[in-house]
């Protein structure tokens, strides 16, 4: 039987981050990806604090050839008002760029640099299961050829994304706090595309309050767009997932001469309900990073980040533990991430009940709570200076009522 010091489930951006780090504390490492690359997964804009993860995975230089679109900030708008974020104007000191990434050549990117550094992927290798044990954990993987395969390792990090494979091999799934949501997205030929800075600034437009619209221009000239929300608003366009964004895009006055009538390049792909949460982040011998322990809402591009900085600490954390030190997961991994999760969950809520429109679209914008916000964009959510941080569930609402009672604040493009 194959045995290795840890095995790491899946190879999407939390595989990779995790396997680069414990590779390079000397420890063996697999990975096991269900795919072959390259594969796409939804996820193409990025936030700084990822760059701090693949700095630390050695991965940066390799990213760096692929000359992507850099993103420089984010920008909202709602009615005629434009909101921008400037990622260099940031409260907490950090990365000030990071990229716009095709996500299926970004993964195949990540994946191949991680093999470079020597630690192997069986593609096309399937975990069906895994028995738990000491100092060993069993896991089942089936090859595409059919083939069977026991691993033994001594640490299992579950990177396997919407696979959730421990979470459901194990009944650790838990219904998440956050109302179901909808996303229809595509690739298009972006050939009505502004030039210049207009044409390749990422954008996210309110549509309804809760609905809202996202473009994201790549450098090769292709764009993906796609609309989130409600899903009993976006289900009144019909079932069709390419007449209901074709409909929503036309309908909104932002992006309907942009993308009428632009050729898609796949049939529009429907994601539903994908918000999940686990009741556990680790287990004796395990821990889950990524999608695959928690995901809250596409709105603020976060996914990666936490994939990232969940494997960047799951990592450290199991190599510690292999060296024979005692770690402590329940505070230093699960409490830790989950204070990260909690200030993003509450803008994500804030964005959806309209009270973090209210500060976005404001016409009256202080430039320290301006520059407080971009450090929460760009994923530095764990610095207890920052107010917006600290004090996240109440400052949002504080200020959205105060707005509200001064200014007539703008209003979406549909009631
Ligand atoms: C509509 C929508 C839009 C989004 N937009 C953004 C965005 O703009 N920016 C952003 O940062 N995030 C975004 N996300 C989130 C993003 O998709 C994820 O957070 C991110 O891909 C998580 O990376 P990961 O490494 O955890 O998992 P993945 O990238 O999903 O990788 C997991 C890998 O595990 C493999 N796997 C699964 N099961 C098994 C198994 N049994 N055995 C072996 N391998 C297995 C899979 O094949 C896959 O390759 C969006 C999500 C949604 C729903």
């Amino acid at each position: 039987m194959f045995r290795t010091d840890v095995l790491v489930i899946g190879a999407g951006p939390s595989g990779t981050v995790a396997a680069a780090i414990v590779k390079k504390a000397g420890l063996s490492v697999r990975i096991v990806e269900k795919e072959s690359f390259p594969r796409f997964v939804i996820g193409e804009s990025l936030i700084p604090r990822v760059m701090d993860h693949f700095e630390e995975a050695g991965f940066l230089p390799a990213l760096h050839r692929c000359n992507w679109q850099k993103k420089f900030g984010a920008r909202f708008k709602k009615g005629d008002v434009w909101c921008e974020f400037d990622f260099s104007e940031q409260f907490t000191k950090g990365w000030t760029w990071t990229w716009q990434v095709p996500r299926a050549e970004f993964d195949m990117v990540l994946a191949e640099e991680v093999q470079k550094q020597g630690v192997p992927i069986d593609f096309r290798a399937e975990v069906v299961g895994i028995t738990l044990g000491k100092p060993y954990s069993v896991t089942a993987v089936r090859h595409s050829s059919g083939r069977e395969e026991r691993i033994q390792a001594r640490f299992i990090i579950d990177a396997s994304g919407y696979g959730r494979v421990i979470p459901r091999l194990f009944g650790m799934e838990r219904p998440t706090p956050l109302p179901p949501r909808k996303a229809i997205f595509v690739h298009c030929y972006d050939h009505l595309r502004p030039r210049g800075r207009e044409g390749w600034m990422i954008s996210f437009v309110v549509h309804r309050t809760d609905v809202w619209i996202w473009v994201i221009p790549f450098n090769n000239g292709i764009t993906s767009l796609g609309v989130v929300g409600d899903p009993t608003y976006i289900n009144r366009f019909g079932h069709d997932p390419e007449m209901a964004l074709r409909t929503i895009v036309d309908h909104d006055p932002n992006y309907c001469d942009r993308f009428r009538n632009v050729e898609y390049l796949w049939k529009p792909r429907v994601l539903e309900a994908y918000s999940a949460t686990t009741s556990d982040m680790w287990g004796p011998g395990f821990a889950i990073v990524g999608n695959s322990v928690e995901f809250l809402d596409p709105v603020f591009s976060s996914g990666v980040m936490f994939a990232t900085e969940t494997a960047s600490l799951a990592a450290k954390m199991a190599i510690r533990q292999l060296q024979g030190e005692n770690v402590d997961w329940k505070n230093d991994y699960a409490a830790y991430i989950r204070r990260g999760v909690d200030v993003f969950r509450t803008y994500v809520c804030s964005w959806y009940d309209g009270a973090l429109q209210d500060v976005f679209f404001a016409p009256e914008q202080n430039p320290e709570i301006k520059r407080q916000l971009t450090s929460i964009l760009a994923g530095y959510v764990w610095d207890e200076n920052n107010p917006f941080v600290k004090k996240h569930e109440t400052l949002v609402y504080i200020l959205s009522r105060y707005l509200r009672s001064r200014y007539t604040l703008p209003v979406a493009t549909v009631p």
